[in-house]
């Protein structure tokens, strides 16, 4: 099986870490997961340009353009005959004795990339997924897809531990996201997510969930809201890259829509499903 280890394909265990590698000891580097649907990727170009912004922001160069790091991606979905799946990249600072400080200009990033067949989680589509509400424990620059990903652990675990499937976060009572998607609420035919501010990842789903409902005169407000709101929704879904748009149907063991997906939420699954099936025309 190959991977990408800078601008290079090459085989898995070819590829060596240095154990001074700041991704491995600080966690200093960021990441992105695209979609792969009937071998082609959804979304690519956000993904990709959210991968080269999150870099900046905590300072790391890409040291190759987006195309360059696209056309090798393509490669490696090819060579590994990626049929429904996805494909993992992510960028440290590279190895370099261990010192807070960032290391000279002459320590290079160290890219790597590798895909993973998944199928779309179909069951839970159907059904709706529960989920419990924690406490949003994080930094306050959520809008990083950093490495750094501890209390979004801490929240999924405690969640699976409840045999949930995501923590709903909040922060002072008001809904943040989930530990590894975005978080909505519908209210009287309005569907309410919170703004793209440092203090939530703005997904790639969420930004076409967003387009869709523009485009089919569905109500759609980046507004806060609050547990409380939550709790007293219509409906509840969260969506992610893997999860696409999930129903959940029960929070904190309060019941919606009599423990189906809502009809907003149904509505919303199957223009996503259109997107990605004109995607594979
Ligand atoms: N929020 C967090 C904290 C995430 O980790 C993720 C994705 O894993 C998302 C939101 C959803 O982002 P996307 O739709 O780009 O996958």
């Amino acid at each position: 099986v190959k991977i990408i280890y800078n601008d290079q394909i090459m085989d898995k265990n070819k590829v060596q870490i240095d154990i001074e590698d700041r991704g491995y000891q600080f966690g200093d580097g960021v990441y992105e997961v695209i979609r792969i649907y009937d071998g082609q990727l959804f979304t690519a170009e956000e993904h990709l340009t959210r991968f080269f912004s999150s870099a900046e922001k905590i300072k790391i160069v890409v040291p190759f353009p987006k195309e360059q790091l696209l056309r090798l991606i393509k490669q490696l979905i090819n060579e590994n005959k990626v049929n429904n799946g996805s494909i993992y990249m992510q960028i440290t600072r590279g190895a370099s004795p261990r010192n807070h400080v960032f290391p000279s200009a002459e320590t290079k990033p160290v890219l790597t990339a590798y895909t993973k067949v998944v199928e779309r989680p179909e069951s839970a589509l159907e059904n709706g997924v529960e989920a419990i509400v924690a406490d949003d424990i994080r930094w306050l620059r959520c809008d990083i897809k950093s490495l750094n990903l501890l209390p979004n652990l801490l929240a999924k675990q405690q969640a699976t531990e409840k045999g949930c499937y995501e923590s709903i976060l909040h922060r002072d009572g008001t809904v943040t996201e989930g530990s590894s998607s975005n978080a909505y609420i519908i209210k009287d035919g309005k569907v309410k997510t919170h703004p793209a501010t440092n203090l939530i990842l703005n997904g790639i789903t969420r930004q076409v969930i967003a387009r869709l409902c523009d485009e089919n005169q569905i109500p759609f407000y980046e507004e806060v809201f609050t547990v409380d709101e939550l709790l007293a929704a219509d409906e509840v879904f969260i969506s992610s890259t893997t999860s696409e748009v999930m129903p959940v149907i029960r929070v904190d063991g309060k019941l919606f829509s009599d423990g189906k997906p809502g009809q907003i939420t149904r509505k919303l699954q199957s223009l996503f499903l259109e997107e990605i099936k004109k995607m594979e025309k």
